[in-house]
């Protein structure tokens, strides 16, 4: 039976050593180390890839910590909005939600649109009669507030930006697995940018530009930039550079955000596994918070 390897990320952005407290660093450590546990815990009793990657996603979007879920920013017009895909590598099914609101968890949603909408993306306030239909917990705006989100918009507002959260040291959740069965999967979940207008969607709902998984090359869930990875496909990128060119995990992985997405200007990262349960965590920005387990060994978590 083969090895169970999870891997998550919380952003990748500026996030700079010298403007961390200790304190914040372990908080961000901690909440790594629980989404691990809660989708390890999963893939320890032989449940699937695709149910430990939601679960591992779902405890990132109810930390207020990053910007998915409770913690996402605000829009120009003061809403949370918010972008989510799933896809499942063994059977190449995939759900994507775009400009939600109210919805405690849309990596949920996105496994509902995966499992029973017979489409792949659904936006607005279409994703929203859907989630009531098929009964997602939803959440009052009071939920999503924090002070600290308020502000970041208003600074956003000052400067007529829309501006990526992590610069703030918070950001995008995702996670990817390879189950004991040999299959594997990739979710992402995000917020957006801070002051986004004009329904303004990025590549965290997009299969294959921020998510994409099949068994025969690699799940992958990326974060940064949104725009860049949408012109580089980014996550269907690693997955053709080791399907065509037959590169290996690391190298597709390490390719995509090294050579071509600083060649486009984009900034960011992304996690991936294959189904031999290897991982690639590459970033070309400062740092991306990330953690990574594998069967028989201790978590690992790091930032920079
Ligand atoms: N990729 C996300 C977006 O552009 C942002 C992020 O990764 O934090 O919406």
């Amino acid at each position: 039976m083969p090895k169970y390897t999870l891997a998550i990320h919380g952003g990748a952005g500026t996030i700079l050593r010298s403007e961390m407290t200790a304190e914040k660093e372990k908080a961000h450590q901690q909440a790594l180390l629980e989404a691990l546990r809660a989708g390890e815990a999963l893939l320890e009793a032989g449940e699937s890839a695709l149910v430990a990657v939601e679960s591992a996603v779902r405890r990132l979007e109810d930390c207020e910590y990053f910007n998915a879920g409770k913690g996402a920013v605000f829009t120009h017009e003061g809403y949370n909005e918010m972008d989510a895909s799933i896809m499942c590598g063994k059977t190449l099914a995939a759900g994507g939600v775009a400009m939600v609101r109210g919805i405690k968890n849309p990596i949920s949603l996105a496994r509902c649109i995966l499992e029973a909408s017979g489409h792949v993306l659904l936006c607005g306030p279409g994703a929203l009669q859907f989630a009531r239909e098929q009964g997602l917990e939803e959440a009052p705006p009071e939920y999503f507030f924090s002070e600290f989100r308020y502000r970041q918009l208003q600074e956003a507002r000052a400067r007529g930006k829309a501006q990526l959260d992590h610069s703030q040291k918070y950001g995008t959740v995702g996670a990817v697995a390879c189950d004991r069965h040999g299959h594997i999967a990739a979710a992402t979940s995000t917020g957006g940018l801070t002051n986004k207008q004009y329904g303004r969607v990025g590549d965290s709902p997009l299969i294959g530009a921020g998510t994409y998984a099949n068994d025969l090359t690699c799940a992958v869930s990326c974060t940064g930039y949104g725009e860049y990875f949408m012109r580089g496909v980014v996550a269907y990128d690693v997955s053709c550079l080791m399907e065509y060119k037959g590169m290996s995990l690391e190298e597709a992985a390490h390719h995509a955000i090294h050579q071509r997405q600083l060649a486009l200007g984009g900034d960011g990262g992304l996690i991936a596994v294959d189904a031999k349960g290897n991982v690639a965590l590459p970033f070309n920005s400062a740092g991306m918070y990330r953690g990574w387990v594998r069967e028989g060994e201790e978590a690992e978590v790091e930032i920079y």
